[in-house]
């Protein structure tokens, strides 16, 4: 087995340059090359593809890495190539005679890997093709797109559990970076998977910096944030609505930045056109809905802006999981109102949804507003939420960087707590609130719920604030929903400890919060003047390269290549395969170019 790990750790190191497997890629390559079926849960940037393209170089036959995206597979296929690792797809943009020279390949096994969409495997020619070839493994990328839990389900995937009847001997790798339990064992039923072997790993994304703020005039914040921290960087902002997504996209470019909107109004060549630009350009804006998602596997994304609240934590942490995919500091920075939380409780509500779909729907906004309201870590909150431990302080997020004052809610919280009790458990917000103020509502009346002690205990406070201590409660399990038909409140046994002063409720104070730059966090950081200008001076060779090879310049090198040549200064070409990110072949393609610079430097 040692053996096996050392032989797998020169195939990472030469084609790919890294010296060593992040988190747990060897273990999954291992498991798979054991003939097991495996589940694999990376967050994003993790490295999930280097699980699937290093069985695939050691195993006979080919490999099949079914991808919902076109543009990823492209990508994909692209980097591949300058790995000189033989890839291909097949889909609907290729010409007749393309398809054919890729099956030809693929039959003559010169191919080791190819890139299919998931309706395009189930076609009856494709899937009577590979039957008549040697699989060596079936990788199933965004598998969370099966589960109808997710929120990301997609249709074209729920056929996907035939495959496992077909090829049945094959190992199956499913990879996602978002799963939780339920989601889980979704995967592992709709694909049919069999003793499956599952990888679990940590969610958290140390270089990603979390602050949330309140929104006062979004876009003055926004270009603020931008121009302080960001000024050359490449990012994305996400907005609710395409009108919104348009009006930002203008008023950023007016404020002097290169910014694109994107939306799944725009018609099909122009999102193309933008998606393309984003990939290749450096220092370019996107402000987008969340159309703008999957297809992104640009590495340097330098921060994601919100300027609206996302529907739920899952969708959040996918969307600000798309800055720093590289591993160097990236901002996740959103603003957010009461405004957003009405907005999206309107549409929730108003929606034809089924009831149960409501609640679900419910109980996720109302985690993401947990965590905008939040006083600790919002690093700490965020990874409970998808059920990791997680005990320090991150020192990463807002909440860490500068803690804001506390206050006691206690006594607060417990009016809201014997008001619920008086009322026998039977009552929802609204009604509560209206007992606290004093109401004449003839609901509070004919009950008699004017004659109890609790009547109107809150008369003094607004609305606002009760529901901001409900929701305070609820997320610190001092209240439950006992009925969601009604939303009935319930107590706890910590509602008790609360009624009697044995916990407290310690709430931020809402006031102040500024975003607090932070040194090293645009492309450039980490380095001295001079180096700076080497670097830039290796972007522009990058930029060249790109173009000529008509690839993004992630795929000739990635910015910590580019760093670590600029700390390394190789002179060689025995230095240069020291640089993170450089194996054989981009040695042997690229080190001249960028060798000539750094000398000359
Ligand atoms: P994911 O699909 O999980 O989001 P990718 O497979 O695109 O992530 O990998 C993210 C980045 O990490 C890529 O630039 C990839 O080359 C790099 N990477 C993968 N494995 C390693 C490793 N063992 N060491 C260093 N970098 C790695
Ligand atoms: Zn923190």
């Amino acid at each position: 087995m040692l053996n096996r790990d050392t032989e797998l750790k020169a195939l990472l190191s030469n084609y790919y340059g890294y010296p060593n497997f992040r988190f747990n890629q060897l273990k999954i390559i291992n498991s798979i090359l054991d003939g097991k079926d495996t589940l694999a849960i990376m967050p994003t940037g993790a490295g999930k593809s280097v699980c699937y393209q290093i069985p695939a170089l050691c195993s006979e036959g080919i490999s099949i890495i079914i991808s919902p995206l076109i543009s990823l597979m492209q990508d994909q296929v692209a980097n591949l190539k300058t790995l000189n690792i033989k890839a291909c797809f097949l889909n609907s943009t290729q010409t007749y005679q393309e398809r054919k020279d890729s099956l030809e390949e693929i039959e003559n096994g010169t191919i080791k890997i190819v890139y299919v969409s998931p309706e395009g495997i189930l076609s009856g020619q494709l899937l009577n093709f590979f039957l008549m070839q040697d699989v060596s493994l079936i990788a199933i990328d965004e598998a969370h797109c099966v589960s109808q839990w997710g929120h990301e389900f997609r249709n074209d995937y729920t056929r996907l559990g035939e495959l496992k009847e077909e090829f049945p001997d094959t190992p199956f790798l499913a990879l996602t970076a978002t799963a939780d339990k339920k989601t889980r064992s979704d995967i592992i039923n709709q694909l049919g998977l069999v003793d499956t072997e599952i990888f679990l790993n940590s969610f958290d994304r140390p270089n990603i910096k979390y602050t949330i703020e309140e929104r006062k005039n979004d876009i003055i914040q926004l270009d603020k944030f931008i121009t302080a921290n960001h000024e050359h960087d490449t990012g994305i902002v996400y907005c609710l609505s395409r009108k919104k997504v348009e009006k930002v996209a203008n008023e950023l470019c007016k404020l002097g930045h290169k910014a694109f909107p994107y939306h799944a109004g725009l018609s099909s060549t122009k999102r193309e056109r933008i998606q393309k630009k984003f990939s290749r350009e450096e220092n370019i804006i996107v402000v987008a809905t969340i159309a703008f998602g999957m297809g992104i596997d640009r590495p340097d994304v330098r921060f994601v802006a919100h300027l609206d609240l996302p529907k739920s934590i899952e969708g959040y942490y996918q969307e600000t999981g798309r800055a720093g995919r590289d591993g160097l500091e990236a901002n996740a920075w959103m603003v957010y109102g009461l405004q957003d939380v009405i907005k999206l409780s309107h549409m929730l509500e108003s929606s034809d949804a089924s009831e149960s779909y409501k609640n679900v729907a419910r109980t996720k906004l109302n985690a993401m507003l947990s965590l905008c309201e939040t006083s600790s870590c919002r690093r700490k909150y965020l990874l409970h939420y998808f059920e990791e431990k997680y005990d320090v302080n991150c020192n990463n997020c807002d909440s860490c960087l500068t803690p804001s004052e506390s206050w006691d809610a206690t006594i607060d919280a417990q009016k809201v707590l014997s008001a619920i009790y008086h009322t026998g458990q039977n009552f929802g917000a609204g009604h509560i609130i209206d007992v606290l103020r004093g109401s004449q509502n003839s609901k509070v009346l004919q009950r008699g719920h004017d004659q109890l002690s609790v009547y109107g205990i809150g008369k003094d406070q607004s609305n606002q604030h009760w529901n901001f201590i409900i929701r305070h409660l609820l997320h610190a399990k001092f209240l439950i929903i006992k009925n969601w038909e009604y939303r009935n409140f319930g107590l706890t046994p910590k509602s008790l400890s609360l009624l009697k002063g044995e916990e407290k409720l310690l709430l931020k104070q809402t006031k102040k919060r500024k975003f607090k730059n932070s040194k090293a966090k645009s492309s450039q950081a980490d380095l001295s003047h001079e180096r700076v200008d080497l670097f830039e001076k290796l972007r522009k060779i990058r930029k060249d390269l790109a173009e000529e090879n008509n690839v993004p310049p992630y795929i000739i090198f990635a910015d910590k290549s580019l760093h670590d040549m600029c700390h390394i200064l190789p002179r060689n070409k025995d230095e240069f395969l020291m640089v993170n990110g450089v194996g054989q072949s981009k040695c042997d393609r690229y080190a001249n170019y960028f060798l000539n610079a750094i000398n000359e430097h």
